[in-house]
């Protein structure tokens, strides 16, 4: 990546450092400036890192600048195609952080249907807010662990394959040793079934995901659930 900027992008950067000085207290202006800063790397002649940029420069924690990033990213997301044309302030559009993308305008909706009105117009509350949120993600993490458990009881699903295949080792065994079975290469066919014996036991839902708690869990790909190999290689405080 080269350090220096183009003249587009010095002029660019400078329209967006003037944003956030003069939209110091909007959370969307500054979150949208230093949104594109941060995903077009804007600071890098001046700074090795993002997080430097927004310390030296501005004096704002790694933790805010991510959060207010995050609140113009939410807010941006229940603006569009909503049923009303509310917008959450930044302390609802961080608590609308905590769902999923796909549910953020849904919750949205119901926390302005359910606002209590004045002057005729609703007024939606925080704490409002986060009770819908807090509903959002119970109901969410009840279908997560009821996933988890069901996935974690039919492990037997896993058990009764390999009986099969330890099965059929035998029958070719017997078979190999008629006059029928002459041309069976044995040794091989045996390494291959017990290979396949083996794919099956490491594929099998051992125990709960010790990484889990949100979406995206790359550990689990979401399923909530390991095989014994992952877990076995879990570090022991993450283990449940
Ligand atoms: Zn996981």
């Amino acid at each position: 990546m080269v350090t220096d900027l183009s003249t587009s992008e010095k002029k660019h950067l400078e329209n967006l450092e003037d944003v956030i000085n003069n939209h110091i207290d909007s959370f969307i202006s500054c979150g949208k400036a230093l949104s594109i800063i941060w995903k077009r790397k804007l600071y890098r002649k001046t700074h090795k890192t993002f997080d430097e940029y927004c310390s030296e420069k501005w004096q704002l924690s790694r933790s805010h600048v991510y959060r207010q990033i995050e609140a113009f990213k939410v807010s941006e997301n229940v603006s569009h195609g909503g049923q009303n044309d509310h917008k959450p302030n930044e302390r609802q559009a961080r608590e609308l952080a905590k769902v999923p993308v796909d549910k953020q305008q849904e919750v949205w909706d119901l926390a302005v249907a359910e606002a209590p009105e004045k002057n005729g117009k609703p007024k939606v509350t925080g704490v409002q807010v986060k009770k819908i949120v807090d509903k959002a993600l119970t109901l969410k993490r009840g279908e997560y662990t009821d996933r988890v458990a069901q996935a974690l009881a039919s492990k037997s699903e896993f058990a009764s394959k390999q009986q099969q295949i330890s099965k059929l080792i035998q029958e070719i065994k017997a078979l190999s040793q008629t006059p029928l079975g002459t041309f069976i290469k044995l040794q091989q066919l045996e390494t291959d079934l017990r290979n396949a014996w083996q794919g099956l036991k490491f594929a099998a839902p051992f125990a709960p995901c010790g990484y889990c708690g949100q979406d995206g869990c790359k550990v689990c790909h979401n399923q909530g659930w390991v095989t014994r190999s992952i877990h076995k290689f879990t570090p022991s405080g993450l283990t449940k």
